[in-house]
């Protein structure tokens, strides 16, 4: 579904990503693991259009999208929750997550994913009318991954889901991405908390300052020595 070929991406002289290629197949949960710095914002900003790579491949379904426009990107079923949630705090939660629907015209259908939103994230529903802004931290979360949900994505992007939340709202998010799966959406997830990543992934990357340095199945990197040592705090 996703393929990305020999990604680079530099920020002036400095290169944040050195050459990586991945893949994350239909109805899969893929994870993109590894420490503060590794490129993995880097990377996804790249896939959604936001950076321009300095060589490598991105394709979508069959078709090269390094070179196409953000919201072409997102016209085409791609849609990211980026990090630190970037919602518009004086807007009221609903305007939130309708401006995730601004490239979809069918209004039936965007009523529709408005009433599956609010059935995933119930605080939503009940504060729909309050401006986002009052919302704590894993609130914000729902609502940006509820805006992303709004362009109805074939394959939805989310970075650190579960930054700065407490360990049941992370949970309420992990269970979330699986009832997503569950309904036919494909994840690109980016995470810190290699545990519960992993534990949700069909198939995880580990990043090292802009190289992948092991791949495998959620399970095998979970038993995996390094992957132990370096991101499960394990001796
Ligand atoms: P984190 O978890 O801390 O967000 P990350 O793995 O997502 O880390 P990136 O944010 O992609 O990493 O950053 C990769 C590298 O690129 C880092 O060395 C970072 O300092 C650098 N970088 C990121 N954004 C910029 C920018 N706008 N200008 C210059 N350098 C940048």
């Amino acid at each position: 579904m996703l393929e990305v070929k020999d990604l680079v991406v530099a920020y002036g002289k400095v290169k944040a990503v050195k050459g990586i290629s991945f893949k994350v197949d239909q109805g899969q949960v893929v994870s993109l693991l590894g420490t503060n710095g590794a490129g993995k914002t880097t990377t996804l900003r790249t896939i959604s259009g936001l950076n321009r790579p300095e060589t490598g491949e991105i394709w979508f379904e069959g078709e090269r999208i390094d070179k196409t426009p953000a919201h072409q990107v997102v016209m085409k079923g791609l849609a990211q929750s980026p990090e630190g949630r970037r919602i518009f705090p004086r807007l009221t939660v609903e305007d939130n997550l309708l401006l995730g629907a601004f490239a979809r015209k069918d209004s039936d259908g965007i009523a529709k994913d408005l009433d599956r939103v609010y059935d995933l994230f119930d605080i939503l529903r009940e504060r729909r009318t309050q401006p986002a802004g009052t919302f704590s931290g894993g609130e914000q979360q729902m609502l940006a991954i509820g805006r992303a949900m709004m362009s109805r994505p074939k394959l939805l992007m989310l970075d650190e889901p579960s930054m700065g939340l407490s360990p049941l709202m992370m949970q309420r998010i992990m269970s979330t991405i699986r009832t997503l799966q569950g309904e036919g959406v494909t994840i690109l997830l980016v995470e810190q908390n290699a545990a519960a990543a992993l534990k949700l992934s069909d198939w995880a990357y580990v990043l090292e300052v802009g190289q992948i340095t092991l791949d495998g199945t959620g399970e095998q990197l979970l038993g995996d020595d390094r992957v132990r040592r370096a991101y499960l705090g394990e001796d």
